[in-house]
């Protein structure tokens, strides 16, 4: 067995607040192996929305701490009897930002070949996220699709991390996909990935394209990563009977709801977590080895927005508030 070093570099949070709390440290206690666990030599490690709020305390962790939730690299030891040292992996838990993590072997999965580390740390969480949204909490499944007309879908924020592969999957899967976006650019990028429609969100009058698109239908399922910012919008442009799927905070968390609201249309309103979706083991084998299947029959293409060192993890988390990336944002270790 490789030895095993007594101490590690990783960020750490000592205070919630902005990215002045990133801090880069070089002697933090390497994680000791639990039960059940896989110790993980991170080579590449995602950086996700959801490590914002934790850095700025929107949501809660016991002080100090190391954020991040995704990571992929070379096992050095393991309690589990699926993974053994050198095993290349990826995986979704908690303690991602550092060099090494040890993660519940639930929630670890081997890379298959032809699917290069980096593309394993960029694929899984928010890969996931799209997979399961659209399989468990809008229900379109490939069952689904070929009965009677396609759905109608909206994605907001489509040219993101998690908004470029719903986009991809829903177009796969056969459904009808409008996306918005902050720049043409972005707007370019969903039309690439697969959306027939695309609205500039800064330039353009979403309520009235998307009402115009749909020859004033509306849309049976939409996708909401925006939070605050799209709530009310999303009321107005949802289909009779549709699904209103929010999923994310990016220009802050909705206020709270009037459920009255809902019943102008019938609408089924949710605010999913991924982990709630990939909580059993079966569920976490059954997800991964579709999204694998996705990427590897080119289905669904994972685009890499920039690769930082872990060092410059501030400049990511900028970056990525600052509305100007578009796919996966990466960290180097
Ligand atoms: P993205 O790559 O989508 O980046 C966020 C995008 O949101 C921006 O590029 C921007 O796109 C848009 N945006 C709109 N308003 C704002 C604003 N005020 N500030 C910043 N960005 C804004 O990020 P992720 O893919 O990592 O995450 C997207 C969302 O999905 C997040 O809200 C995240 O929390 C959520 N999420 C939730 C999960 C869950 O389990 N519930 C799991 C994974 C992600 P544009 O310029 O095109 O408007």
């Amino acid at each position: 067995m490789a030895p095993i070093p007594k101490s590690m570099s990783g960020i750490l949070i000592e205070e919630t607040g902005g990215v002045d709390q990133l801090h880069w440290k070089t002697d933090l206690p390497v994680p000791e192996l639990k039960d059940g666990e896989v110790l993980i030599r991170n080579e590449f490690i995602g950086v996700n929305y959801i490590d914002t709020y934790f850095r700025t305390g929107l949501y809660k962790s016991t002080l100090p701490f190391i954020t991040g939730k995704e990571g992929a690299g070379v096992v050095l030891a393991s309690s589990s009897p699926s993974f053994s040292e050198g095993d290349r992996v990826g995986y979704v838990a908690d303690r991602a930002y550092a060099e090494l993590t040890a993660a519940p072997a639930a929630n670890v999965v081997h890379l298959p070949d032809g699917v290069p580390t980096e593309q394993g740390a960029a694929a899984l969480l928010q890969g996931l996220t799209a997979l399961t949204f659209i399989r468990e909490a809008a229900g379109i499944t490939a069952s689904v699709l070929g009965v009677g007309e396609a759905p109608w879908t909206l994605v907001h924020a489509a040219a993101g991390g998690t908004g470029s592969l719903l986009v991809q999957m829903l177009s796969a899967f056969g459904a009808r996909v409008i996306g918005t976006a902050g720049t043409d650019e972005k707007c370019e990028k969903a039309r690439k990935g697969g959306a027939q429609w695309v609205v500039n969100n800064r330039t353009e009058d979403v309520k009235a394209r998307v009402m115009e698109i749909t020859g004033g239908r509306g849309v049976d399922v939409i996708f909401d990563g925006v939070g605050k910012a799209t709530f009310d919008l999303d009321l107005e442009v949802v289909a009779l009977k549709g699904t209103l799927i929010v999923f994310g905070n990016a220009s802050g968390p909705v206020d709270p709801v009037n459920i009255l609201r809902l019943g102008a249309k019938n609408v089924k309103l949710l605010r999913p977590m991924l982990f709630g979706y990939v909580a059993t083991p079966e569920d976490w084998d059954k997800y991964t080895k579709e999204l694998f299947d996705l990427i590897q029959t080119g289905k669904v293409n994972i685009g890499v927005h920039n690769v930082y060192d872990l060092k410059d993890v501030g400049k990511a988390h900028e970056d990525l508030e600052g509305s100007k990336t578009t796919g996966k944002l990466l960290l180097k270790v």
